[in-house]
């Protein structure tokens, strides 16, 4: 099997947007597929699993990287549809799938009357469907293909990387940030951090992606869309926008600002660096960038507020 499509992507058309969230399809022994998306995109994975020869009753395993609902939210809706599945997920996360009302909590105070469009319905996930992984445990999903977990918090507390031994590479979820897709056929590689409330540690997330780094990988999987061969890139932009994102909000945080405010300054500066690389600020891009800063900038204030209390 070759690498390209040994390992497919399943474009989930999160928000009803193309190139926003993906599901990877792992063809091996074991049909393995990470993350399922929201509610709303299990029709997709449906889909996208037929055309490529499979049937949900294939599917072996369902890892997700995270609990978020944009990863994770359809899981107990897929699962009921994948008779011979097992949900891996990390060991801070497993509750909360079990029972989802934290998690329902947390994603309506974020995202608001837009709750019921982009996640219902959550469908609680058995307790005996769950398997939980932890820092160094494996999976064997072929006789060549044992995938190692990693705990990657930054994030999120309840954060797994998965590395594949196959392509050299490893499934970051959100950990190394978001990939605009969007942005690749004007020739512009563009990588911006993911800070969520509210377990957005900066230090945790470099730790994680040093130890990425040390790999050399082939290639870098997002769960915000798609993948690179040039991982190194990635981890550069991450590096250089994580500092100017945590200090930005410790200032607003200390002038008595609110995410609001913090959300217009980074906006703004990431338009300048746009600009300068011939994108222009129409550019429908935008539209993700404006929710994904909006959102970053809610756990950046909660990480500036506990950081001045500390
Ligand atoms: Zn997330």
């Amino acid at each position: 099997m070759g690498k390209k499509n040994r390992i497919e992507v399943i474009d989930l058309f999160d928000l009803g947007v193309a190139h926003r969230t993906g599901c990877y399809v792992l063809q091996e022994e074991e049909l393995t597929i990470i993350e399922t998306g929201p509610s709303p995109s299990v029709p997709y994975i449906r889909q996208g699993l037929h055309k490529l020869g499979y049937t949900l009753e294939d599917v072996k395993h369902i890892i997700v990287t995270h609990i978020h609902l944009d990863h994770a939210g359809g899981v107990g809706l897929l699962l009921r549809e994948c008779p011979n599945a097992n949900v891996i997920v990390h060991e801070k996360g497993a509750r909360h799938l079990i029972d989802p009302k934290r998690l329902v909590a947390g994603a309506r105070a974020v995202y608001g009357e837009q709750f019921q469009e982009l996640f219902e319905p959550i469908i609680p996930v058995p307790e005996d469907r769950i398997v939980i992984k932890r820092e160094g445990d494996t999976l064997k999903i072929g006789d060549e293909c044992t995938l190692a977990f990693w705990d990657t918090p930054g994030h999120s507390n309840h954060h797994l990387a998965i590395y594949d031994p196959v392509s050299h590479g490893i499934f970051s979820g959100d950990t190394v940030g978001i990939r605009y897709e969007q942005l690749v056929k004007e020739g512009v590689a563009f990588y911006l951090p993911s800070t969520s409330p509210n377990q957005f540690n900066p230090t945790a997330m470099l730790d994680a992606i040093n130890r990425m780094k040390a790999l050399n990988l082939d290639v870098l999987y997002f769960g915000h869309y798609g993948y690179t061969e040039n991982s190194k890139e990635a981890f550069k932009q991450i590096e250089m926008w994580l500092p100017i994102f945590v200090d930005e909000a410790k200032e607003v945080h200390q002038e008595g600002g609110n995410y609001g405010i913090l959300r217009d300054r980074l906006l703004n500066e990431v338009q300048v660096y746009l600009q300068s690389k011939g994108i222009d600020e129409s550019h429908p891009v935008y539209g993700l960038i404006q929710l994904d800063i909006t959102v970053s900038s809610m756990g950046l204030m909660e990480y500036a507020m506990k950081a001045a209390s500390a």
